[in-house]
């Protein structure tokens, strides 16, 4: 059994590359299928006289969370000895972008799958980059179908340098690049007799070896303010706790005020509502304090000494969905954890069309593109960089009661002298 929370993968490349074929593989091979599945597929196939494909499996799993059978409906959860896993599903690079971006999906570590044979492609370079972008600074490299190549390891070390140079001029360096053949299962779960002039890790090993994102109670206390009750004499300021813990006698520092006195009291509502004295990460509390100091919603309360940063600007990067585009001087609602702030685009320093990765400064944000921009709030704006806290380093951009766009903040502490 395992305790750990399960680590978040995502397995992108160029189409027909792989993917589907390794996630199979991986799947059969840890024993995560049902009984049966496979041999019955097999024999489908057989019966039809066409060739049988891992991504079948993959096919029919999908059918079957589309009926509602299983239980697990949105993800591929499967586990090594070591720990347990989830394949966020990543169909089309939008899709994936948005999904990520928005925070609906996000993974911590990434296998990009290379076809040994077609070597790197222009999307295998697009979804490294993306990856980049997106923060995922853990990238494992599969070089498939070795089989095609007679397993030679002269045309793996061609593939292995292209990808590497790249993924090395974007600031990523792969933990690992892995001579693979994922039809026949080489080098998915331990040494292969077909590679044996390799001597790195298996594809599971390689994930083993992926650092897990820290739980989100060991990050700094981050309490966003949701609402502020009065009962009889009491006030009670509620909100989930989204990182970090807190107790009974902690001095809390409201952002962006500064703010601060002590917790006097903690309650969790709810069915099962108590009295606490300490509560921590995912939990919705109300908190009364021994100070009467002017809280509202949206203030974030953190402890003195790991405060989130505090600023009139912020760098971010964007996934734009609007259907107007996003020009410097737009102005729009950006609406960050339980706080709304009014903000003008002051700068776009990169706009990176998702079909050609392409940089254009300056130029008018399109629907589906990415960017890099500086908005400009009329007040202070309470974050963290998404890589320091992901809970208070995402937002989303509100233009008349339409999300229009999705950001990660590229850097804590707003952006200096040059914008301002
Ligand atoms: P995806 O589009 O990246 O998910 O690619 P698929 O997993 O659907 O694979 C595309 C094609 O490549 C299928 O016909 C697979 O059978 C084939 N394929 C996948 N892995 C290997 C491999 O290791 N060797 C060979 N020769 N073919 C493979």
């Amino acid at each position: 059994a395992h305790s750990s929370a399960p680590m978040k993968i995502v397995v992108v490349g160029h189409v027909d590359h792989g993917k589907s074929t390794l996630v199979g593989r991986i799947l059969s091979e840890t024993g995560a299928l049902p009984e049966g599945k496979v041999e019955y597929l097999k024999e489908v196939c057989e019966k039809r006289g066409m060739p049988f494909e891992w991504a079948f499996v993959m096919d029919a799993l999908q059918a079957e969370r589309d009926q509602g059978i299983t239980i697990d409906t949105a993800q591929i959860r499967f586990a090594t000895p070591f720990r347990p896993y989830v394949i966020i599903d990543a169909p089309g690079h939008k899709e994936f972008l948005k999904n990520m971006i928005t925070g609906a999906a996000s993974a911590e570590a990434a296998v990009l799958v290379i076809d040994a044979d077609e070597g790197v492609q222009e999307q295998s370079r697009r979804h490294g980059y993306l990856l980049h972008l997106l923060g995922l600074r853990q990238i494992a490299v599969a070089v498939n179908k070795m089989d095609l190549v007679n397993f030679g390891q002269a045309r793996f070390e061609e593939v292995k340098a292209e990808i590497t140079v790249y993924l090395n001029s974007i600031g990523v360096q792969p933990t690992h690049v892995i001579p693979v053949a994922a039809r026949s299962g080489v080098n998915i779960s331990g040494p292969a007799a077909e590679t044996p002039w390799y001597k790195g890790p298996s594809v599971l090993a390689a994930l083993d070896g992926f650092e897990a994102a820290k739980p989100a109670t060991d990050l700094a206390l981050r309490f966003p303010v949701q609402d502020v009750y009065k009962f009889d004499q009491r006030r009670i300021i509620a909100g989930r706790i989204e990182s970090g813990r807190l107790k009974v006698g902690d001095t809390l520092v409201f952002a962006p005020t500064g703010k601060s006195a002590r917790i006097a009291s903690i309650e969790t509502w709810g069915v099962n509502a108590t009295v606490a004295v300490s509560a921590g990460a995912g939990q919705s509390i109300g908190v009364t304090l021994d100070e009467q100091i002017f809280i509202e919603r949206g203030q974030v309360a953190s402890l003195a000494e790991r405060a989130p940063s505090v600023s009139h600007t912020l760098r971010a990067r964007l996934f734009w969905l609007g259907r107007n585009g996003l020009k410097v001087g737009s102005r729009y609602k950006l609406k960050l954890a339980t706080a709304e702030y009014a903000v003008e685009v002051i700068a776009i320093e990169r706009v990176i069309d998702v079909e050609d990765l392409a940089n254009h400064p300056g130029a008018e944000v399109g629907r589906n593109a990415v960017a890099e921009v500086v908005f400009r709030s009329r007040t202070p704006i309470a974050h963290d960089s998404f890589l320091d806290n992901p809970r208070l380093g995402r937002f989303v951009v509100v233009e008349d009661y339409d999300i229009v766009g999705g950001g990660v903040i590229a850097e804590a502490g707003g952006v200096h002298q040059a914008h301002k």
